[in-house]
């Protein structure tokens, strides 16, 4: 053995070195009995042989064959990390989410009966040490560590998972890596000690895998596609004879307590598109079919009674945060692997919505069945606390059934044991960007035909199964795309382009992207960084402020504003702004919502909107108490003392945002103060995690700064208040609106608008007229000429939330690169002034923006 550790010492990556190296491993005898069943592992020879001998390799298989949980074992036991091996750096494996990660790292420590060699890191978290050898992470992760390290030396392989579902993060990681892999086997001989090669392992659940091996631009021999077959069990399909024209979500709860009641046990798997709406689903199948024995004495009944309302309570609370939920929604692209498997009755429809529509040889329903048997109902979106995560895993209680509510977080990434009815709603709901405008919209849509077809194919993991799709096969054949756009595609891409940057990556325009974004898109997020100063006007390089920028794990803007908040003590503020804009607004219910609602319900009826926008609205119309209740706030102290400074006009929804922060700490962070106050004591605790994280990141970034989390936040003062606003318009700066009247009057201040209801603005990079949203503060203001904006949302209207009244002589200064100065005015003012004034006074005029808005005068 001891002549074999030489020998691999200095080899490189042959396939002599590595196969006498094993790593024993000491598994419990039933989890070997388990894994030996997984597809994957009947594979392992030909997946390790050809990681040996390419320096790519691709795996397909279907969900649950074992891709996550055993690829990372065996190069694990193959020597992979071991110090002693000729490869000793990191097993990365990443992840498009941070359920994933976690879930993951904790499932393979268990399996490989291992303490602390399995870690996890993800934004913010992580439980890597000196002992770990196989590191699961979000992909986001591995981004940033390419800007310190672009060789990833720390790494000898690397294990990209869930490729096919093109998350943005996941595209470019793979074509960064396609050079790292270059740089990685062409280094200097004295390197070449150091350094060993890298190996590459991606990881896909469908066979679409073209874009990777075809694109000569990527890689220049095409990796090899190992495909696992995976034991799949047929299962038909059923479609619903009509689509329901008003609400699937109640579709889905009756067709769950058809399956429930008739049909032969099994987990019911159902696909639906929110937390809000998987929350509330649980909530009625609880109630229809509880799980408690019922004999169960009235003290224990209350008790469930209680804590099935506290967890409801707290979801429904922390439902509201679109933002959050947004970074992790899951995007469904993928699978056309299921035509290897038999779907008898594809194209059958439904007769009756009363018919399940079959009855297998072993699938006889059992007529003495309790028709009201326990249903053990559990949610699983990415947002739920991982303990909560976890238990989908456990067996369901005796004598229950399982039944899961899902986003499409249970599509690929998270295998449940058992299930055998899946129910579709065929819906997914995905963040929509306007990328000519940079509107944002959350857009319930038909998912693709692809990834229906991967979740009807979680009814056939244990045995035949049965997937009913809440939707006619008319509306899937015309409706549903084949497969959904790369995200890429999808959203601007600033950030990524700025870390890109940061990785020495200038031309962006030319990356090797396995789908390339349109070059307009990659040209506009170039000149978004480049007003924000973080990349030089003509080289398009990354600048130092930019550098800075690209060492903060949030979105350019908001990193700008922590960068320049070093002024005037408003750092604390400013890390407290951000951290709340970040994780997004607190607040259950905006003010006016119900004018919105209103005014929005008379134009969704001429569009047919969908369903869920009318649930939602209804839910709104049903919260007027709420309303009432929630302007508690403004009597807290911390806000009185802060509206003083203010001069009692309320100048931006982000000081607004501030406010709430303040004032909950101010009250000392209490569960008592979130109910009171109506805001979500979820995102309050995140807001407080992610402030103390990111004072700690300026700390340990920025030299000479001090600053320090003041557990009772004091109030702001007047100054500081005015530097907040001028912080904000700088981060903001792309983001600016105009009143309209304004810019047609060629930048008279016109009449006087009491209120900004109904008030048009204009924005820089659009003609659509813009209107301040009713939950904001400036809404029952005298309407400002400049506004910045946090984000457009796009409902009836095209709406500005978050916004921040602007001073127009802070543009000239602030927004500069933004600025067009006239020609110098050089008579008369110059005949009275000497040069120096003259050059100065040449400032006078500037108009801003790309169509050249009308700046007032500046001394
Ligand atoms: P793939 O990545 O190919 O989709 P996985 O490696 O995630 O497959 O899952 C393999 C098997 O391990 C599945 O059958 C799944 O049910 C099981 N599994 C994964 N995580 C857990 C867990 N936390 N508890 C129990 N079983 C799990
Ligand atoms: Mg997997």
């Amino acid at each position: 053995k001891k002549l074999l550790l030489e020998r691999n010492r200095g080899g490189d990556l042959s396939h002599d070195d590595y196969k006498p190296f094993y790593v024993s491993v000491k598994r419990k005898p039933e989890i070997q009995a388990a894994r030996l069943k997984l597809p994957v592992c009947g594979e392992e020879q030909v997946i390790m042989e050809a990681i040996r001998n390419n320096t790519v390799v691709i795996i397909c298989g279907e969900t649950g064959s074992g891709k996550t949980t055993q690829v990372p074992q065996f190069l694990y036991e193959a020597g992979f990390s071991h110090p002693d091996s000729v490869n000793p750096g990191l097993i990365g494996v990443t992840q498009p989410r941070r359920v994933a990660a976690v879930s993951m790292a904790s499932r393979v420590s268990h399996e490989l009966n291992v303490t602390d060699e399995v870690s996890y890191q993800i934004r913010y978290d992580t439980t890597t040490s000196k002992n770990t050898r196989i590191k699961f992470m979000t992909d986001g992760v591995l981004l940033r560590e390419l800007a310190a390290d672009f060789l990833l030396t720390k790494y000898s392989v690397l294990i990209i998972d869930e490729a096919h579902e093109r998350n943005l993060n996941t595209d470019i990681l793979i074509g960064v890596i396609s050079r790292v892999l270059k740089l990685r086997a062409n280094l200097s001989k004295q390197d070449r000690e150091k350094i060993k090669p890298l190996r590459v392992v991606i990881m896909s659940a469908t066979l679409r895998v073209t874009d990777f091996t075809q694109n000569k631009s990527l890689f220049d021999n095409p990796p090899p596609v190992i495909k696992v077959d995976a034991r799949q069990y047929p299962v038909s399909i059923h479609f619903n004879k009509r689509t329901p024209e008003v609400d699937y979500v109640d579709e889905a709860y009756k067709k769950i307590g058809k399956i429930h009641k008739r049909l032969p046990p099994g987990g019911i798997l159902v696909f639906l598109t929110g937390q809000q709406e998987i929350v509330n689903l649980c909530k009625k199948l609880r109630q229809r079919f509880p799980t408690l024995p019922k004999r169960a004495s009235k003290i224990d009944v209350a008790k469930e009674k209680a804590s099935i309302e506290a967890e409801s309570r707290i979801e429904t609370v922390s439902a509201r945060n679109e933002d959050v939920e947004a970074e992790e929604i899951e995007l469904g692209d993928s699978a056309d692997q299921i035509e290897d498997f038999e779907l008898p009755d594809s194209d059958e429809e439904d007769d009756s919505d009363d018919e399940l529509g079959f009855y297998g040889e072993d699938d006889v329903p059992n007529e003495e069945e309790d028709t009201d048997a326990p249903l053990h109902v559990l949610p699983l979106y990415s947002l739920l606390p991982t303990d909560a995560q976890m238990r989908v895993f456990e067996d369901p209680p005796e004598g229950t059934r399982l039944c899961i509510v899902a986003t499409n977080v249970a599509e690929t990434s998270v295998t449940i044991p058992g299930i055998r009815y899946v129910v579709d709603a065929g819906k997914v709901k995905e963040r929509q960007y306007n990328l000519g405008t940079g509107i944002q919209s959350f857009d319930v849509d038909w998912t693709s035909k692809a990834s229906a077809d991967q979740r009807a194919g979680r009814a056939g993991r244990t045995g035949p199964g049965h997937c009913y799709r809440l939707y006619s096969s008319a509306v899937f054949d015309n409706y549903f795309p084949q497969f959904s756009v790369p995200e890429i595609n999808r959203m601007p891409i600033e950030g990524v382009i700025l870390s890109m940057k940061s990785m020495y990556i200038d031309n962006v325009v030319n990356f090797p992207f396995p789908t390339p974004p349109p070059k307009p898109n990659l040209i506009k997020a170039e000149k978004i960084l480049t007003h924000l100063g973080a990349i030089d006007r003509d080289q398009k390089r990354i600048t130092d402020l930019g550098r800075s920028m690209a060492t903060f794990p949030i979105i350019p803007k908001f990193a700008k504003m922590l960068i320049i908040g070093q002024q005037h003590g408003c750092l604390p503020f400013v890390i407290a702004i951000v951290s709340a804009l970040s994780v997004g607004d607190p607040v259950l219910r905006d003010s006016d919502l119900n004018d919105l609602a209103d005014e929005e319900s008379d134009s969704d009826d001429e569009n047919g909107t969908t369903d869920v926008k009318k649930m939602e609205l209804h839910n709104i119309r049903n919260e007027s108490v709420a309303e009432k209740e929630r302007r508690k706030l403004t009597r807290s102290k911390y806000y009185q003392t802060q509206m003083k400074h203010a001069g009692l006009d309320p100048t931006s929804d982000i000081i607004k945002l501030l406010n709430i922060v303040g004032a909950y700490e101010y009250a000392g962070a209490t569960q008592s103060f979130c109910e009171a106050n109506f805001v979500r004591p979820k995102a309050m605790e995140e807001i407080r995690k992610l402030r103390r994280q990111l004072t700690n990141l300026v700390v340990a970034n920025c030299d000479g700064v001090d600053v320090s989390i003041d557990p009772k936040m004091q109030p702001p003062s007047t100054l500081q208040l005015k530097v907040l606003r001028q912080i904000l318009t700088a981060g903001f700066i792309d983001s600016i609106a105009v009143r309209k009247d304004y810019i047609e009057s060629g930048g008279s201040e016109g009449s006087k608008f009491k209120s900004t209801r109904g008030v048009p603005y204009r924005v820089m990079w659009s003609d659509e007229d813009v209107f301040i949203h009713p939950s904001s503060v400036l809404y029952h203001q005298p309407a400002p000429l400049f506004v910045a904006y946090n984000e457009q949302f796009k409902s009836s209207k095209v709406w500005l939330k978050g916004v921040t009244k602007v001073e127009p002589k802070w543009l000239a200064k602030i927004g500069k690169s933004m600025c067009t100065y006239g020609k110098p005015l050089e008579f008369p003012v110059a005949k009275f002034m000497n040069e120096k004034k003259t050059v100065k006074k040449s400032w006078v005029v500037p108009s801003f923006g790309p169509k050249g808005w009308p700046l007032p005068p500046v001394e």
